[in-house]
């Protein structure tokens, strides 16, 4: 059985205590991989290699930087069908999907910010002719990246590539739930060039190997990508400690269909946005709002629609909605439909686990499941679910709709659907939410901030805000007179 390494100072390693955790292929409900499960030992040597990296690293040339990262990015674009499938087999998401979104998002975020740094520019301000104040921004030192299991490779790309491009050196850790990309990927920055030690992956557990990441003292920032209660433990554990730190936490995005929609596209979309990738999106508008002039035709539709898509296989090439991540989870997700239920919900469609024919016989398949009859502040409509599980409520008012969009304690997206170009305008500034898509979803550019609001995150990512958060700001005050 293939037996996943360590990539620490250039070289794929065990972990030093020779112990492994089984990795399940959630299609089959199979362990067909090891992962090394590393501890505070192995983040030692990790965070020693990046720390004799870095002198080289931050004062490479940009040029230099850029085009080793580029290389990486040309060899997950060459190998993008074998990152596809691997993806596939270590999460449950349809090959397709991987495909199309996974691994072309991975290696654009490594060119985007291959290319970003050359044009990453320092301030300059002369209040008066006596006086001239420049800000230089310098790579901090180890940046600690730390990403979930969701969209495996590109929300790792996501991290290291803006911290590495400012000259940071890395320590990472993928999820010990989807480790085999990042596994892929070590294998393709060896080939690249990428100098010895500027990227370090450690696998295995959170509450062991990350945990040793978030402790160390030589690690002054921290990226993580995960769980909110996740996310106040790494705070906790780093605020003293005085780190920089950026949260992307969870969420339970609102969307919102006003009567005006374009009603095809609104309903087209809304089926993507619950359950793309098995609704394991953090982006995924798991409560739907709709105005109750077109409620009852809105639901018919929908239902009609996510009746339509095919789960199973996700190797199979029209299979829209494969296995969810694993068992612990699924069981998660299918307690909360019990929830659901016990606090009045009515299940329209969907409901529970599916048993697939075949080579997936054992695998983790929820029905794609729609709710309706439940308040907007009931439990279930309040917590992130994070699967294959949408509410729909109606709703009268555009004051009211806010209200139950802005309730719960999350904020990262929201979507909404209305060809009123001033009504778009009112809503979105009144929305609480990190991004907001008004007749689209999942639409990305590079250039734009990134992040949720409230308990959804903390700091931004994306574009320049990533750069800046990935150096470190000083400012000289020159008296020229
Ligand atoms: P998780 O919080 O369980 O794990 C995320 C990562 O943190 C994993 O690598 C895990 O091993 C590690 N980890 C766990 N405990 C740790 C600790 N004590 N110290 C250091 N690291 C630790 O999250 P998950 O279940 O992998 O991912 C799903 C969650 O991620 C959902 O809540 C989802 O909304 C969120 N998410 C958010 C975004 C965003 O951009 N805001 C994107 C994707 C996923």
């Amino acid at each position: 059985m293939e037996k996943i390494q360590n990539y620490i100072n250039g070289k794929l390693v065990e972990p030093t205590s020779k112990t492994y955790l089984d990795n399940v292929n959630p299609a089959e409900g199979k362990v067909y991989s090891q992962i090394p499960d590393s501890d505070k030992v192995d983040v030692e040597l990790a965070v020693t290699a990046a720390r004799e990296a870095f002198s080289e690293w931050s004062s490479a040339s940009i040029h230099f930087r850029t085009e080793v990262l580029n290389r990486i990015a040309d060899l997950i674009d060459r190998d993008k069908d074998i990152l596809a499938m691997a993806e596939s087999v270590d999460n449950g998401k349809p090959v397709k999907l991987a495909q199309h979104v996974d691994i072309p998002r991975a290696s654009a975020n490594m060119r985007f910010y291959a290319t970003a740094i050359q044009h990453f520019a320092s301030e300059s301000h002369q209040p008066d002719d006596q006086f001239i104040n420049y800000t230089s921004r310098k790579a901090v030192g180890v940046a600690g990246c730390i990403s979930p299991w969701n969209l495996p490779l590109y929300l790792f790309t996501w991290k290291i590539a803006p911290a590495l491009a400012a000259g940071n050196t890395v320590v990472a850790k993928p999820s010990e739930i989807t480790p085999m990309t990042a596994f892929l990927f070590s294998k393709l920055c060896v080939e690249a060039g990428l100098p010895a030690g500027v990227l370090n992956i450690v696998h295995g557990l959170g509450g062991k190997a990350g945990q040793a990441i978030i402790e160390h003292k030589d690690i002054p920032l921290i990226s993580f990508t995960g769980g909110t209660e996740t996310g106040k433990r790494i705070a906790a554990t780093a605020a003293p400690m005085f780190k920089k730190l950026s949260l992307e936490l969870g969420g339970k995005n609102p969307n919102i269909i006003f009567a005006d929609c374009d009603f095809d596209s609104a309903v087209k979309t809304s089926v993507q946005s619950s359950f793309a990738n098995q609704g394991q999106i953090c982006l995924c508008g798991s409560r739907i709002f709709v105005e109750r002039a077109i409620y009852d035709r809105f639901v018919k539709e929908f239902i009609s629609r996510v009746d339509r898509l095919t789960v199973g296989d996700p190797s199979v090439e029209d299979v829209k909605v494969g296995a969810v991540v694993s068992e612990q989870h699924m069981n998660k997700v299918l307690n909360y439909i019990e929830l659901a239920k016990d606090e009045g919900g009515k299940i329209l469609t969907g409901g529970n686990q599916i048993k697939v024919k075949g080579r997936c016989e054992n695998g983790f398949f929820i029905k794609p499941t729609v709710i309706t009859n439940l308040s907007y502040n009931c439990r279930t409509n309040q917590e992130e679910i994070f699967g294959p599980v949408v509410t729909i409520m109606p709703f009268n008012k555009e004051e009211e709709v806010i209200e139950y969009a802005n309730s719960t304690a999350y904020g990262l997206s929201a979507t909404l659907w209305t060809e009123n170009l001033k009504r778009a305008h009112r809503v979105s500034d009144k929305l609480k939410s990190g991004i907001i898509w008004v007749n689209c979803w999942l639409v990305r550019d590079l250039r734009t901030p990134f992040g949720g609001m409230k308990q959804s995150g903390v700091g931004r990512e994306g574009g320049w805000e990533a750069l800046r958060f990935f150096t470190e700001a000083k400012n000289v005050c020159i008296n020229v007179k």
